[in-house]
């Protein structure tokens, strides 16, 4: 039967930007909890392409009205987060297996700090698993067509991110810092 109480699921990560791997593990999460908080990671002092305000309103857009998605940042520990924001498991993406062995690690790591909090990990899809952030932000910085890897509005934020970087002569330099 099911509980009274509504399971939410904290779903954390760069998403730098947001791309089609992502949104299908947000969905494969819908399908086993009654809400997802989509919550961007912010490293302290890391320069990243997209502020944490870009990312969550790029995550937004690509999930329109779904009443079920919430979208936040943090820079906290992920499991204080986690309990922060009333999740019951933290939800993770596994595309292949040099992926296993860090989530593997982190999974126990985050199970020592909060063995009330659940490790979900989701398998990608098959047409996803070669997806990454920093893949999509090296091919876009060098004007390659990344349509297949992330939605349309992603794009568009790509195009004009990286144009005002060349405005400001900034390209180069920055394309070198901005992988994971
Ligand atoms: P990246 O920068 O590698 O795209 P993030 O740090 O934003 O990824 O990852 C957040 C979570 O999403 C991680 O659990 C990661 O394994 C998962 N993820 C990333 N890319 C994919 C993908 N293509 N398919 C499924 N899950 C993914």
């Amino acid at each position: 039967m099911r509980q009274e109480h509504i399971c939410c699921a904290l779903y954390p990560g760069s998403f730098n930007p947001i791309h089609y791997g992502h949104i299908d593990i947000a969905r494969r999460a819908l399908r086993l909890f009654d809400s997802v908080v989509l919550a961007v990671y912010v490293h302290p002092g890391k320069a990243d392409l997209f502020t944490a305000d870009e990312r969550m309103a790029l995550i937004r857009t690509a999930f329109g009205d779904e009443p079920r998605i919430q979208v936040a940042s943090y820079n906290q520990l992920t499991v204080d987060y986690a309990r922060e924001v009333g999740a019951q498991a933290i939800v993770r993406g596994l595309r292949v297996f040099s992926d296993f062995e860090l989530e593997f690690r982190m999974a126990l790591t985050n199970r020592r700090l909060a063995p009330d909090i659940e490790i979900v990990n989701f398998i990608a899809a098959e047409e996803h698993l070669h997806i990454s952030s920093s893949t999509i932000r090296e091919v876009a910085s060098l004007g390659g067509d990344v349509c297949y890897m992330t939605p349309p509005h992603v794009i568009e934020a790509l195009r004009q991110k990286f144009n005002d970087l060349k405005a400001r002569g900034a390209t180069s330099s920055f394309v070198m810092s901005i992988k994971d």
